[in-house]
């Protein structure tokens, strides 16, 4: 069975306490991988790697374009195992292959996308500001932050990594990544990947490990600059916390129950397609996934027929068997999380419209049918809390005004989404909408270019895009005086 290896300082090396833990297929329920068990001595010495990395200036002294070959380099070999990695993906966090096979191209386009921007900043000029006085002259200049500490989840296991490494190396950063325990997998064919391409050693480690034993001693070490986080918000909490202690920056991306308001004008059969999309895609595991369909009455019955339908449809099975769009959730306690949120759905009187079960015919694996639920009271915590799993509720709305009450009416403010003929009326919806990321007649497309990240108890900081690239920056201003100048305070001389 392969043993995984933790990559320090430029390095493969075993944990120094020798742990590892399993990794489990959620489609048999099998263990089959032995996974590095990295603890607090082993992130010392990848955060130590780091610094030292940082301080010597062998990365962030180097030109944008000279660190984006690298980042092509990197790409290239993402493209270069593309269904090796996408196979490892499946086993590990059970999603379909076509779904894991889009992550890893999607993690290949974002490291060329920030080598684009890590060339751009090498003409980019240091910024000149008129400070009122000619005696100084006072420029603005762009320096990468340091090092980052990065901690990400298993639902997108490459993919999460990939949008904090690629614009922290592009930036001149040094990181360390702790992926999650569930699927850290194919962080480690990262790693092979960010060796081959010969950045130098300690720009990138990956320490693989629990989150109390290697997470929380990342998110505590002093010698880190900035943490970078993905995942549930009382992980967030957390890290937040642990930033707080050490006066670092922090980004958060966390949950979210985002609503997708349907209106009685537009066509049903693409609101159904998007209503699914939305909520079953990677089996829901999604931050960004439109939990909450709120459908104007005139609608709503036949709305939720054609749902319920085209849900039943939907083929179940291991994420490597052609045809399947619904894998196994990702691990046995998220499952019981969900079944135990779909028994807390059903004892609020929610009506119960399809699934809430395991599918026949498929007795191992955490296999669960789609699941609706409609006319679900807003106080209910299905209605409020993140499942992260395929359980959509549905509830109606009479006008305009009502849907945007009941949007917003949540401690989340990830993503949204609108559908309706009257484009003027998706443009003034998109802007009411309290959200980071609104989508205007469909549901969660995802592009390199655009910011991410929430409002609220979504998170704070945005990745992807330019926002993304400058959240790696430190600001500087250097101001100087001309020298022939005297100041003339305490001494009158000069003159
Ligand atoms: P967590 O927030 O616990 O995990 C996210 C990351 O944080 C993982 O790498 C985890 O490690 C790590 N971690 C855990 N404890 C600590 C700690 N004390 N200090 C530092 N890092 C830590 O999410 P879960 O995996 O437990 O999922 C629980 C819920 O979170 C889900 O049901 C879902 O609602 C939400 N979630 C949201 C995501 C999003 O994209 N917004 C992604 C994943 C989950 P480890 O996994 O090894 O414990």
């Amino acid at each position: 069975m392969h043993r995984t290896q933790l990559y320090i300082d430029g390095a493969f090396t075993a944990p120094e306490a020798g742990g590892t833990f399993p990794a489990i297929d959620p489609a048999t329920e099998q263990p089959f991988a032995e996974v590095a068990a990295g603890q607090g001595a082993d992130i010392d010495r990848a955060v130590r790697a780091a610094r030292r990395a940082f301080d010597s200036g062998v990365w962030s002294g180097l030109s944008g374009t000279v660190r984006a070959g690298h980042l092509r380099r990197i790409a290239q070999g993402l493209r270069d195992r593309l269904a090796e990695i996408a196979a490892l993906e499946v086993r590990d966090n059970g999603k379909p292959l076509p779904e894991a096979e889009w992550d890893v191209g999607d993690a290949a386009f974002t490291f060329d996308y920030y080598a684009d921007l890590a060339e751009a900043e090498d003409s980019r000029a240091e910024e000149e500001v008129d400070v009122g006085d000619a005696r100084f002259r006072a420029t603005i200049r762009r320096e990468p932050l340091g090092v980052v500490g990065a901690i990400t989840p298993w639902n997108y296991p490459l993919l999460m990594a990939v949008w904090k490494v690629a614009p922290a190396l592009a930036a001149g950063c040094t990181l360390v990544l702790k992926p999650s325990e569930i699927c850290s997998m194919s962080c480690e064919v990262l790693a092979q990947i960010i060796h081959a391409a010969g950045l130098p050693p300690g720009v990138f480690n990956l320490v693989t490990g629990t989150g109390p034993e290697a997470g929380q001693p990342l998110a505590d070490h002093p010698l880190c600059d900035k943490l970078a986080f993905t995942g549930s918000v009382a992980t967030g909490r957390k890290v937040m916390n642990a930033a707080a202690s050490g006066i670092r920056t922090v980004a958060l991306e966390l949950g979210g129950k985002s609503p997708f308001l349907v209106f009685a004008d537009c066509d049903i059969e693409k609101a159904v397609e998007w209503i699914l999309f939305g909520i079953f895609w990677n089996k829901g595991e999604v931050c960004s996934a439109t939990s909450r369909v709120l459908v104007e009455r005139s609608l709503y019955p036949r709305l939720l027929e054609r749902l319920r339908q085209a849900a039943e449809a939907i083929t179940i099975g291991a994420g490597n068997e052609p045809g399947v769009k619904l894998g196994p959730i990702v691990s046995r306690g998220q499952y019981e999380k969900i079944l135990a949120a779909i028994a807390s759905g059903t004892a609020s009187g929610a009506r119960l419209v399809s699934g809430g079960e395991r599918p026949a015919g498929l007795p191992t694996g955490y296999f669960l049918k789609p699941t609706i639920f409609a006319d679900v009271p807003v106080e209910a915590s299905i209605w409020r809390e993140e499942i992260f799993g395929p359980v959509v509720c549905v509830n109606p709305f009479d006008t305009e005004e009502e849907a945007l009450r009941l949007a917003n009416d949540s401690a989340f403010g990830l993503a949204g989404a609108v559908m309706s003929d009257d484009l003027e009326r998706c443009e003034r919806v998109a802007c009411r909408l309290r959200a980071g990321i609104v989508w205007i007649n469909c549901s969660q497309p995802t592009f390199v270019q655009l910011p991410w990240g929430g409002f609220k108890t979504s998170g704070i900081g945005r990745e992807l895009g330019r926002a993304g690239f400058e959240a790696y920056f430190e600001t500087k201003q250097i101001t100087r005086f001309d020298p022939a100048e005297s100041w003339g305070w305490y001494l009158a001389g000069g003159q």
